[in-house]
């Protein structure tokens, strides 16, 4: 609740130019995800933040929430964050694309991955977000987010951890927090979590942290 707060808080710092992109992408309609989704889900945190994370896509409870990163994926990245010595407070979050996609299995929604039409539809937010933002560090979540800002097919192994000059911020690649989610065995999550807080710490170092 403490975090709903802050975000609110946030957004009273906000440009103009944010704002009324939080307000309008509610209607948005540039691909067909918004058919199905609960609502649009904008990026939360402070006008200032030196720090932005992007991920791939709403999931299930943050379709329902209306904010990102708050399920268990979510959960994962908070954990993350603090062990790296990263406060999400002080960190815009956001994803590459507003609305979830999704299948239905029974009564569970699937998470689906959304394609290059989706992706570069809605870029559009993700634009104005990361251009009135202006974070130093920009960390990207996941081949989605990647191939979203870099603007090529992304491979995480290849690029991950690697400080990636692009204009007036440093991107950094790395995994999607739902990915150490769908490990199979304990040993694999503890390997790639920990290599996930070292990229996170990679992030920390850029910024002075
Ligand atoms: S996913 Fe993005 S582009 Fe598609 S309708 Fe939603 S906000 Fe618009």
């Amino acid at each position: 609740m403490a975090e709903r707060a802050r975000t609110r808080e946030a957004v009273a710092g906000w440009s103009a130019a944010l704002t009324e992109a939080a307000a309008q992408v509610a209607e948005c309609r540039r691909c067909g995800l918004w058919q199905d989704a609960t609502q649009a889900v904008f990026g939360e945190g402070p006008a200032d933040a030196p720090l932005m994370l992007i991920g791939e896509v709403p999931g299930d409870q943050e379709d329902q929430a209306g904010h990102p990163f708050v399920g268990p994926a979510g959960q994962v990245l908070d954990h993350a964050l603090a062990a790296a010595g990263l406060d999400r407070a002080r960190a815009y979050v956001t994803n590459a694309v507003k609305h979830f996609k999704f299948t239905r299995q029974g009564k569970r929604r699937l998470h689906q991955r959304p394609d290059s039409g989706e992706i570069t539809a809605c870029r559009v937010w993700l634009d104005i977000e990361r251009a009135e933002i202006r974070p130093r560090v920009t960390v990207l979540l996941g081949a989605t987010a990647a191939g979203a800002v870099l603007r090529r097919a992304v491979t995480i192994s290849r690029t991950r951890g690697r400080p990636i000059p692009l204009g007036d911020t440093t991107a950094l690649v790395t995994v999607h927090p739902s990915y150490l989610l769908r490990l199979p065995d304990a040993a694999a999550k503890r390997r790639e979590y920990a290599a996930f807080v070292a990229d996170l710490r990679r992030a920390a170092a850029l910024l002075g942290a």
